[in-house]
């Protein structure tokens, strides 16, 4: 492989594995460094008496279908595992008690009328102040606002503190007084801007899909994501993805880059695609400029654990007749979430038995990473009680620790992206993407590093001698 054209990628999770995909795909010599002994990132499913856990993602988001798409195009297609669409009930604890979502809630935004006048979740203050979305003037002057501040304005307070909290700020883990509504969904924003009004544009949008009526929202894979992980691999030549192999410094020297590793190891490449989230990139970028460094040190990274409980059914009195629920910040317990895993896809627990995942920490729990694993294990068994009647000892636990590694897009975010890509641009061949710039979730991670790669790629041949 020629040195003069390789391009070199940093970290080998999701981001990384799928540069290199697509740089392979466009003849372009690569090699990839992952620090760990493994590839996959936070990707990671494992299987234990039967029962298949993911460590950290379990769902690809059908709706934005770079995932989906990569799936189908390493092969996987027939190994996509849609969620059960029999049972899709999300619940939201109110006072102590399970409401399920009324059906045809999309996020936040209501397009059925029975079901939502009819759900036990809002009071009917509260939801006449959700159905004022229809007559509320847009916001026009294109200001970045928090969730928070979006979620009052369009649909009141009851909204944002049963589904704009739990849900859509759950989602990042994160506050959703600081979390940009811009960043971090910016479809309603591009709605309200189009619509005047969530529900109409909502609405407007399920007719423009009415082929999609029916479709799962959210797919896993057979044997779990970590086969995303090993399907691209198997394409890439194996000598070329360095796992145990830390990359400690980036410097430029007579217009190439020289990549060294934490083992003294040095590379020269064309380019280098930084694909590792934006905290670890800190490292890397702050001696190139201190701009950078300082600005991608700014987004800051919340720490979660997961914790799995089996239990054989007849433990759990609740029937599992859904996805799983949120915990509103109000309700006061530690818990913020919880998926009826065995229910939500086939697969997940041995016949006769069930698994939860249960979710804790994030900026609502700070210190949730400071409790033992058995800590962890008791807060979970003694709230699964509470909030399932799970009774007697599991049969299954497991915990994973998630120290620092979901990235919150806060207010002003993608002025932040831009102020970074501006100093990018300065220091040609050097490409940042990975978790937490301009992607969350793995769609969008898959969206963001191929497009990245490209732009290396292209780099690359503009650069030939
Ligand atoms: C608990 C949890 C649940 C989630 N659930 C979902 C979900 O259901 N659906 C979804 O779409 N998304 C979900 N996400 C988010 C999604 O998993 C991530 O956005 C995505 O996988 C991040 O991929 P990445 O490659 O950017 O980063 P990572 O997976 O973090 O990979 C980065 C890699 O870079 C390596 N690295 C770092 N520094 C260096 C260095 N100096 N040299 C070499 N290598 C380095 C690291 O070791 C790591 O392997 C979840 C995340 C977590 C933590």
């Amino acid at each position: 492989m020629s040195e003069a054209r390789k391009v070199v990628i940093v970290g080998g999770g999701i981001a990384g594995l799928t540069a290199a995909y697509t740089l392979w795909k466009r003849q372009v010599p690569f090699t990839l460094f992952e620090a760990s002994e493994r590839l996959g990132g936070v990707v990671r499913s494992e299987s234990s008496g039967g029962f298949l856990l993911e460590a950290g993602p379990d769902s690809i988001l059908a709706q934005k279908p770079e995932g989906l798409a990569l799936c189908r195009e390493v092969g996987l297609g027939p190994r996509l595992l849609p969620t059960n669409t029999d049972e899709r009930k999300v619940y939201v604890v109110r006072n102590g008690r399970l409401h399920a979502l009324p059906d045809g809630l999309m996020l936040m935004v209501p397009t059925r009328i029975l079901p939502f006048l009819a759900s036990s979740l809002f009071s009917w203050s509260g939801k006449l102040r959700m159905a004022r979305d229809l007559v509320i003037p847009r916001r026009r002057d294109g200001a970045d606002e928090s969730i928070a501040e979006f979620m009052r304005r369009r649909f009141g307070e009851e909204a944002l503190d049963l589904l704009g909290e739990p849900l859509m700020a759950g989602i990042h883990s994160g506050d959703p007084e600081k979390l940009s509504m811009r960043a971090t969904f910016p479809r309603f924003v591009e709605l309200e801007a189009r619509y005047g009004s969530l529900v109409r544009g909502m609405l407007a949008a399920r007719r423009g899909r009415r082929g999609a009526a029916g479709q799962a929202a959210f797919y896993s894979l057979q044997g779990g994501l970590a086969a995303l992980v090993s399907a691209l691999a198997a394409r890439l030549p194996a000598a070329e993805l360095r796992t145990g192999a830390a990359v400690r410094e980036l410097t430029r020297v007579d217009g190439a880059w020289r990549v060294r590793l934490r083992s003294g190891e040095q590379v020269e490449a064309c380019a280098v695609v930084v694909a590792t989230p934006a905290q670890a990139a800190v490292e890397l970028l702050a001696p190139l400029s201190a701009d950078v460094g300082q600005t991608l040190a700014g987004i800051p990274f919340v720490s979660t654990a997961v914790v799995y409980l089996g239990f054989a059914s007849k433990q759990v009195a609740h029937p599992l007749d859904g996805y799983g629920l949120l915990v509103p910040r109000r309700e006061r317990l530690r818990s913020t979430a919880w998926s009826f895993f065995s229910t939500k896809y086939p697969g997940r627990a041995p016949q006769g038995q069930v698994l939860l995942r249960a979710f804790f920490g994030g900026a609502r729990d700070p210190e949730i990473l400071t409790l033992d694993d058995d800590a962890l294990i008791a807060l979970a068994r003694s709230e699964a009680e509470r909030l399932l009647g799970a009774r007697g000892a599991p049969t299954l636990t497991r915990v994973y620790r998630w120290p620092r590694a979901t990235p919150q897009m806060e207010v002003g975010h993608l002025g932040r992206v831009a102020q970074i890509e501006q100093r990018l641009s300065e220091m040609p061949g050097l490409f940042l993407t990975g978790a937490g710039l301009r992607s969350v979730g793995i769609p969008d991670g898959v969206a963001d590093s191929t497009r990245v790669a490209d732009a290396a790629a292209s780099f690359v041949s503009e650069s030939r001698p």
